[in-house]
């Protein structure tokens, strides 16, 4: 994924005539940190916070839990959020957090004294000007509420400001926790209508129905009632039925901790998760980790456009060859900008000690995801370019003058 994004950068920088001095500048970080966490048993976790740019405004960036969690990887995710907050220009800069963990295997207790832990490690570096985390894959509102207490605890702060993606009864923005799946929609919403494809009926699949997947899929149902989604999988495995799945019904499945794999219904086939990607589709999901294509099962793809909500499931050189193929990608920075978008507004909210509502919130995001990607499609137009290389053409541009 490091590579994937340097490349991407790279290429960037030379259709805008970069120096090499300025190039580095991109792809460096500010600042790596990087700690053990050891619990009152004895057991011991990595941590780590990558500060990639400041230059406009605090770093920001989720904290993922993942037992695959490593250097490159929160590197690579910090230089997208960097490029992602330039993108839909909103005053922030770029940083991701990671715990080398797998939650499952812990107990409560462990999981709130690994995020209070991580806190006391990170307390000097963070901040409501300074670094403002915020939840990512396998971190939710109540970890962050822990991270919260224990940084108020340290430096009597009570400004909440110091992290997003709260609950609302901590401050919290309403509208946070379906912000991400929202904004794909949104995205998904404008390129049709910029494609002049708006009034076609979809056949599309989500790989990964956690907290984007699952509200993305239930929103276009709203939305698009006459879309099918044939296809959803999890880490166990996917559910399949041609004749269309109901949202609604698996994410309140999912919401109950159960596993694809155990999911039984009427007309329900399960599939394993390399399926997925070989399915015949209108737009093909990624809302799981990154990673998941590259150049030998790109081949396989057979869907007509790609919407990567995940960072960086698409590498560089396979979303080539399936450009080439005329396989549409919405790209990561784009398409799951929602979620850094009302973490803005929740920062903004907490800042000013206001309190929005959930109209205004949503209204604010459409505006937002909407301008980036009408600002993507013309770019890639008048630059004869796809729409990955005109998103990051637009981010390297932007951060650069502020450098
Ligand atoms: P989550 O932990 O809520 O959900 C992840 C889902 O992916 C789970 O259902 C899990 O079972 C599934 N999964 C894991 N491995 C899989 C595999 N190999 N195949 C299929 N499914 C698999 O995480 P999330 O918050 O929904 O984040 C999903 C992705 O979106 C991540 O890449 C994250 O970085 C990105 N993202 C999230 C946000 C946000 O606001 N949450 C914002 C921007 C980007």
């Amino acid at each position: 994924m490091l590579k994937t994004a340097h490349n991407a950068i790279k290429k960037a920088a030379a259709k805008l005539n970069l120096s090499a001095e300025e190039v580095e500048k991109l792809l460096e970080l500010d600042a790596a940190h990087e700690f053990n966490i050891v619990l009152k048993n004895g057991k011991s976790f990595k941590g780590y916070r990558m500060q990639h740019d400041n230059s406009r405004g605090p770093y920001k960036g989720g904290i993922r839990f993942h037992h695959e969690v490593d250097f490159d990887e929160v590197k690579a995710l910090a230089t997208l959020m960097s490029l992602k907050t330039a993108l839909v220009n909103i005053p922030l800069g770029g940083g991701k957090g990671g715990i080398v963990v797998n939650p499952k295997e812990l107990s409560e207790e462990e999981l709130e004294e690994l995020s209070r832990g991580y806190v006391q490690h990170l307390q000097p570096h963070i901040g409501p000007r300074k670094d403002v985390p915020a939840p990512d894959v396998n971190t939710n509102p109540k970890i962050i509420d822990w991270m919260v207490d224990e940084y108020a605890k340290i430096t009597g702060d009570t400004s909440n400001a110091t992290f997003t993606g709260k609950s609302i009864q901590h401050g919290g923005s309403l509208g946070r926790d379906s912000a991400t799946g929202r904004g794909g929609l949104f995205t998904i919403e404008a390129i049709l209508r910029l494609m002049g494809k708006e009034d076609q009926d979809f056949k599309y699949a989500v790989q990964g129905f956690g907290n984007v997947g699952a509200f993305f899929a239930e929103l276009v149902q709203e939305r698009f009632p006459k879309w099918k989604l044939v296809a959803a999988t999890d880490s166990s495995g996917g559910v399949y039925n041609p004749a269309g799945l109901d949202a609604k019904k698996l994410s309140e499945y999912k919401s109950n901790k159960n596993r694809f794999s155990d999911y039984q219904a009427d007309g329900v086939e399960h599939i394993s998760g390399d399926d997925v990607l070989k399915l015949d589709l209108s737009l093909l999901t990624f809302a799981a980790l990154g990673g998941v294509v590259n150049v030998d099962n790109q081949s396989g793809i057979k869907a007509e456009m790609i919407l990567e909500m995940a960072n960086g499931p698409v590498s560089g050189d396979a979303a080539e060859l399936l450009e080439k193929r005329g396989v549409k990608i919405i790209p990561d920075i784009l398409a799951n900008a929602g979620g850094v978008v009302v973490s803005y507004f929740e920062w903004m909210q907490n800042l000013n000690g206001e309190k929005w509502s959930l109209d205004r919130v949503n209204t604010e995001l459409k505006t937002s995801m909407v301008e980036a990607t009408e600002n993507v499609f013309n770019k890639s137009k008048i630059e004869n370019i796809s729409f990955k290389e005109a998103a990051i053409l637009i981010a390297v541009a932007r951060l650069i003058s502020t450098k």
